[in-house]
This record gives structure tokens, C-alpha cells and sequence, in this order.
């Protein structure tokens, strides 16, 4: 069902957004440290036009969903939340918006790490700003999308994942400080791509492992008297802590001084070994991989093209993300069949080899 087809009307305009994945600084983002992801090809498309009977109309292609928004003051929730938040907070900016018809489309996994939820987010406020002409540029953007997913869809979420579908695209990478907001657009490296894989385990101990390790850096932070990791940058420093909060703060200072090398300017091979030692590093010191997160970033490693690989998110399951030579991306294939062999059942996320055979 398209536009015409649900809202009986043509839309007025239409804006994209793409997902992300973060090629290096994991579980940097809460010690205020540095991160470097970049846009998948996967994005979300919102097409809006006017509501003529005073309340929003959202529909998501996705889901099949249709929902109606009679009081303004009851927030929506599920999907909803996210596109009711995004008019809510531009409407907290001083901005008035009028009802809206509101189509969602997206080829972004879903719930897959990937950030459909920023791309929902930024495609729907570019869209708005576009209708409007709202006079807002990307970083607003990207700061009224969290603030939306914050307030509205209940998600206590950083900024990188906003900031990456706002200002990145798949040819670069953004560089943020996420204490500061300092960033730089990066180009990728040349003649490489992005492979994302799932390792088919899912995410379950994520939740209550996280809120661990956040809970441990703190304390290594407080005993190292500092505001924050961040503000270490000797890794030795980091030997005077009792275990396991030597190696848990050891992971993160390295993992931003591993950041801080790539915007210096590295080559792919330089780069892939960052990933790889970034990996090393969440498994040992940080010891958020599994079994099965292990198998594949090896398998990955050791396939001819790829620069270097590791697993991407918080961990405990989830995905792993690979820097790999321009159109070495098909062995993906090959390694999914030998993750198969070990008794894994892997997915590929990008690039979305079913999208571009039909395109
Ligand atoms: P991720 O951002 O990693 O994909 P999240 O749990 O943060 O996972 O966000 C997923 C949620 O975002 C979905 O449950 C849904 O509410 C919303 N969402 C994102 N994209 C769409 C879409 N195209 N249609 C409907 N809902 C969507
Ligand atoms: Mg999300």
C-alpha cells in the first residue's frame, strides 16, 4: 500500500535517512570518549503531507501499521512514539506544526543494532524541516531526534547514533567526541567497504552486562580521580586498579587512543588492525564477546581482502562489523556457510545483497 493508497491524498514531499554501524570506540561513549561510525546503504524514507481533520496520521510499510493521534496529549506508543516525539520537540523549539500524514518506509534492519530508530527519527524531522522550511541544520537535527527518543520513546540513548545519521554518509565516517561534540567527516578509506554480519545470538544478558560495566567504569574513574576515563590516556595508569577494573578501564583507553589514530589518518591495513586489536580487547579486558561473536570475527579475519573485523554494539550477541577491499564483500557468502559449519546461523545486514541483485 503506498501514500495515495492509505492516506487517499498524493504526499507533499519526502526525506531519507540512513542506519549506522560503529566502526571503532565501543563502550566509549558513556566514559565521554571518542567514536567513529558511519551510514549504512540501508535508510528510511518519510513522505508526509497535511492531515485535513486535525490529528497525525502515522503509518509505517514495515509494520503494516496505521495509527491515528486523537489526543495530542496522550503520547503515542511503539513506532508512533518515535514520529509523535520528533513534532512534539520541534514543537518545545518554538516551531508550529500543523497534523500530518506520515508514511514510513525503511530498508534498515529493525532492532538489529543497525539504528532504524535514529534513521526514523532524522528522516522524519529532514522531512518536516523541508515542508516547513524550518530554518534548522543537521547537528539540530540530530539533537532533536535523541532529545525525541529520549522523552518520547523512553530510550536513554547517547547521541552517536543520531549524529551519524545526520551527518555521515556511506562514503565517510564521522568522528565525535562525545563529551565536547567536536566532530570531523572522515572519508573512508579508499577503495574499501563496510560488511556487517549478524551473529545470530541474541542479545540477552546485553541489558544487565552493560549496566555493569558502565557501573565499573565509574568506580576505576573515581578511584583514578578523574570526571571520566576519557581523561586518561596512559594505559599503564590503569595497572594501579585491582581486577577487573584494571582491564576494564585499560579496554576503554585504548580503544580511544585507537579512535584518536584513525583521525590522524590511517590506511586500510593500519585501520583493520585497529578493529582487530579493538576486538581482542572487548573480549578480554572488556569481556563483552561470546562463543559464537569470537568464531565469526575470526572467520572474517582471516578471509583474503578483509582489513579487520570485530564485533559492533554493546555485545553479549549482536553483530560484527568488517573494513574489507572494494568487492571482497562477496566472500561474506563463504563465511556465513563456514559459520554454519561451526553451528551458527549468521545473517548478512550489509551491504543488502537481496536490494542491490533487484535494484
Ligand atoms: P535499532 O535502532 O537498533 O534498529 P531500536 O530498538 O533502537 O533498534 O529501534 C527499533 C524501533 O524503532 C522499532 O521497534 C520501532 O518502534 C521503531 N522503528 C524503526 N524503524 C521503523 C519503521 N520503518 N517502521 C516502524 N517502526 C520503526
Ligand atoms: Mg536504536
Amino acid at each position: 500500500m503506498d501514500f495515495l493508497q492509505i492516506f487517499g491524498t498524493l504526499s507533499v514531499t519526502q526525506a531519507n535517512a540512513p542506519g549506522r554501524v560503529n566502526l571503532l570506540g565501543e563502550h566509549t561513549d558513556y566514559n565521554d570518549g571518542f567514536v567513529l561510525p558511519t551510514a549504512i546503504p540501508q535508510h528510511t524514507t518519510v513522505q508526509l503531507s497535511f492531515s485535513d481533520d486535525g490529528q497525525h496520521h502515522f503509518y509505517s510499510a514495515n509494520l503494516q501499521e496505521h495509527v491515528s493521534i486523537l489526543d495530542i496529549h496522550h503520547s503515542p506508543s511503539g513506532f508512533a512514539s518515535y514520529i509523535f516525539g520528533c513534532i512534539e520537540i520541534l514543537k518545545q523549539a518554538g516551531y508550529t506544526i500543523p497534523s500530518l500524514n506520515v508514511y514510513v518506509q525503511s530498508s534498515v534492519p529493525i532492532g538489529s543494532g543497525l539504528s532504524s530508530s535514529a534513521a526514523l527519527e532524522v528522516a522524519t524531522l529532514r522531512a518536516i524541516r523541508q515542508l516547513l522550511h524550518l530554518p534548522i541544520d543537521d547537528v539540530e537535527i540530530a539533537q532533536l531526534a535523541q532529545q525525541a527518543e529520549i522523552h518520547y520513546a523512553g530510550v536513554q540513548c547517547g547521541i552517536m547514533d543520531q549524529m551519524a545519521s545526520s551527518l555521515a554518509d556511506t562514503q565517510h565516517i564521522l568522528f565525535l567526541d562525545t563529551r565536547t561534540l567536536e566532530r570531523h567527516i572522515l572519508p573512508l578509506p579508499s577503495r574499501t567497504t563496510i560488511l556487517v554480519i549478524d551473529s545470530g545470538v541474541p542479545r540477552t544478558l546485553a541489558s544487565s552486562g552493560y549496566n555493569q560495566r558502565r557501573a565499573e567504569c565509574e568506580e576505576a574513574a573515581h578511584l583514578l580521580g578523574v570526571k571520566a576515563l576519557r581523561d586518561i590516556t596512559d594505559a599503564q595508569v590503569t595497572e594501579s586498579l585491582p581486577e577487573p577494573l584494571n582491564r576494564r578501564a585499560r579496554h576503554v583507553v585504548t580503544e580511544n587512543n585507537r579512535v584518536l589514530e584513525v583521525l590522524q589518518g590511517v590506511k586500510p591495513e593500519r585501520f583493520g588492525k585497529l578493529m582487530n586489536a579493538s576486538h581482542t580487547s572487548l573480549r578480554d579486558d572488556y569481556e563483552v564477546s561470546v562463543p559464537a561473536l569470537d568464531i565469526l570475527v575470526e572467520m572474517l579475519q582471516q578471509t583474503p581482502g578483509v582489513f579487520g573485523a570485530r564485533l559492533t554494539g554493546a555485545g553479549f550477541g549482536g553483530a560484527c562489523v568488517a573494513l574489507v577491499a572494494l568487492g571482497a564483500e562477496k566472500a561474506a557468502t563463504q563465511v556465513l556457510e563456514q559459520y554454519k559449519d561451526a553451528g551458527y546461523t549468521g545473517k548478512i545486514l550489509v551491504p543488502n545483497f537481496e536490494v542491490s541483485n533487484a535494484a
